[in-house]
């Protein structure tokens, strides 16, 4: 099973970077363990509006990626541009994003779409934001993958390998895996699985509650993240609405058994900003949030050959493609189109006094995006 890429993780993050890679022609195999990961359980809600200014940067980046995304064979694409409601918190008026100069909203529009608008906070419409449906993006990077000559196979990685001081593969359950670069986009299990190779490389997990509901009556056609009242909403499927919470109390490996979701907690938050009651609950689920403690994602060398690419928090959709070609120059050696520098998983990465608009303070709510 050699290869001359391995990437450890098949997340949207993972293969993201792996289609780019094999895009440009190279060898690239991503190795995954099928585990309780964001992305399969990501609210998926993609926008350009963000606090700071470089994901704002990169968030555009990846929509013009979206908006030509069309899946091989019946043209379709897994985004669809409809547009998406940020509430944002007072306070931010006072931050400067270029994003935000160019998307205009109001309040009777938020109310005309179906949401009853915050007594206080600043709405916005983000016209090229969308939704992302999670499970046909994976398939159709998959696809585009296996179609460019890359490789996808089913393992659970145990370790980096390497000889004379450089990287040489991963350590599989099944055996060893040679390889001239590895690049580790696992998620919130990217440290464990790196150890020592990777010290002081701190994750804020912090846990959502994800929970889907039968449509009774009228739905708001567009998604809305709120960061005043810490509420996400978004149409899901044919019929559904998704709703998630984020919980702002930090969580560590060991609360990561599968719990289900407080249901009247979601009912309590949600029902006011819809003005209607939620349907039946058709799925619920919790999540885990990689947040790097400065909000910033980890992307770049921790070593020769030895790559990372994690701690995207809420922003592992709304990244993911122009973290893929970034670090598909990274790789090969080329300087990437944009500096990059202050996301290096070598930093020391220190806590921020916001955490995308909603201010850090434990007791307020954020959302999930
Ligand atoms: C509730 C929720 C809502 C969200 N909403 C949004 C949103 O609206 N918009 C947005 O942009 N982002 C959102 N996010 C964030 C986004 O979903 C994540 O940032 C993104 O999915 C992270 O992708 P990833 O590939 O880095 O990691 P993951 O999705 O965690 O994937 C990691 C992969 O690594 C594999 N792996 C782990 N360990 C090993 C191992 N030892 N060997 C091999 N493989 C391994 C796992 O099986 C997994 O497939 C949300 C997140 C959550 C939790």
């Amino acid at each position: 099973m050699r290869s001359r890429h391995v990437i450890v993780g098949g997340g949207i993050v993972g293969l993201s970077v792996a289609l780019a890679i094999a895009r440009r022609g190279e060898d690239v195999l991503v190795l995954d363990a099928g585990r309780p990961a964001s992305t399969l359980r990501s609210a998926a809600v993609v926008r350009t509006i963000a606090a700071d200014p470089m994901l704002a940067v990169l968030a555009q980046l990846s929509l013009s990626w979206f908006e030509r995304w069309t899946e091989d064979g019946d043209g379709t694409s897994p985004f669809e541009q409809c547009g998406v409601f940020v509430v944002l918190p007072e306070e931010s008026r006072s931050i400067r994003m270029s994003a935000i100069d160019a998307a205009t909203g109001s309040a009777e529009l938020l109310a005309a779409s179906g949401y009853v608008p915050p007594r206080d906070g600043l709405v916005y419409h983000d016209r090229r934001g969308g939704l992302i449906d999670p499970i046909r993006a994976v398939g159709a990077l998959q696809r585009a993958i296996q179609i460019n000559g890359g490789r996808l196979a089913a393992a659970l990685v145990t370790g980096i390998e390497s000889r004379h001081g450089a990287v040489s593969g991963v350590t599989t359950s099944a055996g060893s895996v040679p390889a001239d670069i590895v690049i580790v986009a696992a998620g919130r299990w990217t440290a464990q699985i790196l150890g020592d190779l990777w010290p002081g490389s701190p994750f804020d997990l912090q846990r959502a509650e994800v929970a889907t509901f039968a449509s009774e009556g009228p739905r708001p056609e567009l998604p809305l993240i709120d960061l005043c009242r810490g509420v996400l909403v978004r149409r899901w499927h044919d019929d559904g609405l998704l709703t998630s919470l984020r919980e702002t109390t930090p969580v560590s490996f060991a609360d990561d058994a599968e719990q289900g979701c407080d249901i009247e907690q979601i009912r309590t938050r949600i029902e006011p900003v819809l003005q209607s009651r939620l349907g039946r609950v058709t799925s619920q689920w919790t999540a885990v949030y990689d947040n790097a403690l400065d909000d910033r994602p980890y992307v770049g060398a921790i070593g020769p050959h030895l790559y990372v690419a994690a701690g995207f928090g809420g922003f592992g959709f709304k990244l993911a493609p122009a973290i893929g070609l970034l670090l598909a120059d990274m790789v090969a050696e080329v300087e990437p189109a944009l500096d990059v520098s202050a996301f290096a998983p070598t930093r020391r990465a220190t806590a921020s006094c916001l955490r995308d608009f909603g201010l850090r303070e434990p007791e307020s709510a954020g959302v999930s995006a």
